[in-house]
């Protein structure tokens, strides 16, 4: 069973599939700790906030409700709602607190092809075709460290950067990983311009891509 905070449709609004149509499955539970999280309601599961499957089909990420669906559940339900896209983001919260292996496949079954989006604290575990996003989160209150399982298995690296600390850290992370089959990002935090010139220089001397928030610059979920 998946504790699910949200399901919507909307677009990717970044990293390496940005303007993808997108059913995006927020799962509830993290226990990362980033002091700029926008999305902490999604930290604890409480039992109190446990609703009805039906209430979490819908966007309200404004509370920490959340439903348990089986992988199965969920399938059907994107299989049979009315969506479009056939492109499902599993995203938190931290998804992989989960084996997330039975919704992947049950997913890919139904013909969705699914991304990840994770920390990179828990181990990875997916269908071989799943792309995975990893958006290390480096030295948070949580206190949990980025994996090299995670990193490894990372299609997209999707770095957020403030200052160049951040930079630092990204190297430090990657000294020992193979990046040649993976897509490295930066992604500006809080769409500052110190950030953003930081990151698109950064960008083009080693030749990342950059990644902007579209959605916080289209004010669309
Ligand atoms: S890992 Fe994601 S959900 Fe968890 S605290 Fe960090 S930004 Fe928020």
């Amino acid at each position: 069973m998946y504790p699910v905070n949200e399901v919507f449709e909307t677009i990717q609004g970044e990293g390496s599939h940005c303007g993808v149509p997108s059913i995006f499955v927020r799962l509830q539970g993290c226990d990362v700790g980033c002091p700029w999280c926008d999305t902490m309601h999604t930290w604890e599961l409480d039992p109190a906030n446990q609703v009805v499957e039906i209430e979490v089909m819908q966007v309200d990420g404004s509370v920490g409700r959340w439903a348990n669906l089986s992988a199965q559940n969920l399938a059907d339900r994107l299989s049979q709602g009315n969506y479009q896209a056939k492109w499902v983001v599993i995203t938190g919260g931290e998804p992989c607190m989960h084996d997330l292996r039975p919704l992947t496949h049950a997913l890919e079954a139904k013909g969705f092809r699914c991304q990840i989006e994770t920390s990179g604290t828990y181990p990875v575990l997916v269908s071989d075709d799943t792309y995975v996003t990893v958006s290390p989160k480096v030295d948070m209150k949580g206190g949990k460290a980025v994996l090299t399982q995670a990193l490894a298995r990372a299609d997209e690296i999707k770095h957020p950067v403030a200052r160049q600390a951040h930079i630092d850290q990204l190297d430090q992370l990657l000294a020992d990983i193979d990046t040649s089959d993976k897509s490295v990002c930066l992604q500006p935090i809080s769409q500052k311009h110190a950030a953003t010139q930081l990151a698109i220089d950064t960008c083009i001397q080693r030749n990342w891509r950059l990644s902007v928030q579209t959605h916080k610059y289209l004010n669309i979920d």
